[in-house]
């Protein structure tokens, strides 16, 4: 396979074959601005020292300060860090807020740490980036195996290297520690917004359709617990370890209570049990789950879980991206044959970072809103830009996916082009 970089790339230029726009464009997409490696000594519990390897990519800032979280994982890699920042770019654009994009990761089994391994290290990596981020420069926040105790330790970090507070340089913090009401569900959140859209445009109504989440982590499990509540019927969710499956639907809340008291939990955030191990379903594979013949299938665990080897067997209807990337390229041609509507990661999960922009701007103000005003301002943005683009897919007879990019690649190529273009420079500004 080529690489996931390169994939996102010539994804880019098949969507610009769609846009009148200056190869300016192309050239200025196509390359990260800074691309960050480094190196975090790490004192571990038994006295040795280990060194762990981070990244941290700004891809484009041109529309306002790079925006993008950090992942714990042992197969990040600069590779894939790259395209996740690219992918923020786009992200930030298709919901119009005033970010650039960026990304971060360190390859660690985080699983494998103590508490206060790990706080060591998420407190090393911030020393290691310092001097690239800021509240008007880069903007770190949660991804996979990073959550809001973590952030809080970041931002801690952050404000002790440069002696103040400065709480608008890291989002998804706990609220106590200046994060917003509504962070944590707000993934989840906006893609059920999207989602409903998305029914409403179709002309369906949501207690008739049947759902199935590949992914039990913060974002698969308030999109199960919160579609469930709106009348939606789950009928499967999986994690890493595989599925559980009930034709007569599944209650969210209790799984995840099942499958938390059973755990060993870490920093509030890892958990060794598995919702498979829940005794009243019938259980599943991974792969079983995502060829169910249901009406939506949320993608909500990691990247390239549908590629050109299992897309033809998939039997949904609508899939919705809410993780980043879930969906290879080879894979979209093949769901678009068979007309299975993809509804793309950079509109269904950007409820986060929308909410983290709220975060940014209370911090900044140092004023701060009740959780409904926090939902209702999400709302307003994930419904307004996603039936622009819904709208736009069906004037132009394009993908969902190249509809959304079309609409962010808009407002970028229209930040950069107000600088000038080549086609610009070419001629005289005053006659
Ligand atoms: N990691 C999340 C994403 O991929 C959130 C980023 C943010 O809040 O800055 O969208």
């Amino acid at each position: 396979m080529a690489n996931i970089f390169e994939d996102a790339t010539s994804r880019l230029t098949e969507i610009l074959s769609h846009l009148t726009v200056s190869d300016d464009i192309r050239e200025r997409l196509s390359h990260p601005k800074l691309a960050l490696s480094v190196s975090i000594p790490v004192r571990m519990d038994n006295g040795k020292l280990k060194v762990f390897k981070g990244y941290r990519v700004q891809f484009d800032d041109t529309r306002g300060p790079c925006k993008g979280g950090i992942r714990f994982h042992p197969h990040v890699n600069l590779d894939e860090v790259t395209t996740l920042s690219f992918w923020m770019t786009i992200k930030c654009a298709v919901v119009g807020l005033p970010f650039g994009g960026a990304k971060g990761g360190v390859i660690v089994d985080a699983k494998s740490l103590s508490n206060l391994e790990l706080e060591r290290l998420s407190r090393g990596y911030i020393r290691a980036i310092a001097d690239v981020i800021g509240p008007k420069r880069d903007i770190p926040a949660p991804d996979m195996y990073t959550n809001a105790t973590i952030m809080g330790w970041m931002a801690d970090e952050y404000s002790q290297i440069v002696r103040q507070q400065a709480p608008g340089v890291i989002t998804g913090k706990p609220v106590h520690l200046n994060g917003s009401l509504g962070r944590k569900s707000a993934t989840g959140r906006g893609a059920l917004f999207t989602l409903d859209q998305w029914i409403k445009s179709q002309n369906l109504k949501p207690k008739k359709l049947e759902i199935a989440v590949q992914g039990f982590g913060n974002a698969g499990y308030h999109f199960a617990k919160l579609a469930h509540e709106a009348g939606y019927k789950i009928v499967a969710i999986s994690d890493s370890e595989g599925g559980v499956y009930a034709k007569s639907g599944l209650d969210p809340d209790l799984i995840m209570q099942h499958k938390l008291s059973r755990r060993q939990l870490k920093a509030d955030l890892y958990c060794d049990a598995t919702v498979c191990e829940d005794p009243g379903y019938e259980v599943l594979s991974n792969q079983k789950l995502l060829e169910l013949d249901v009406d939506i299938l949320a993608l909500a665990a990691k990247e390239n879980q549908i590629t050109k080897t299992n897309a033809a067997n998939i039997n949904a209807r609508n899939i919705i991206e809410i993780a980043n990337g879930p969906v290879s390229s080879a894979a979209d041609s093949i769901l678009e044959a068979k007309s299975i509507n993809v509804i793309p990661d950079v509109l269904c999960n950007a409820g986060g970072v929308t909410v983290s922009y709220f975060e940014w701007v209370q911090n900044r103000a140092g004023f701060y809103w009740d959780e409904e005003e926090v939902n209702q301002r999400l709302k307003t943005i994930m419904d307004r830009e996603s039936n622009l683009i819904f709208d736009m897919a069906n004037e132009k007879n394009i993908s969902l996916r190249t509809a959304a990019y079309l609409h962010a690649v808009k407002r970028i190529a229209g930040a950069i082009g107000e600088r000038g273009t080549h086609e610009f420079f070419q001629n005289k500004l005053i006659a």
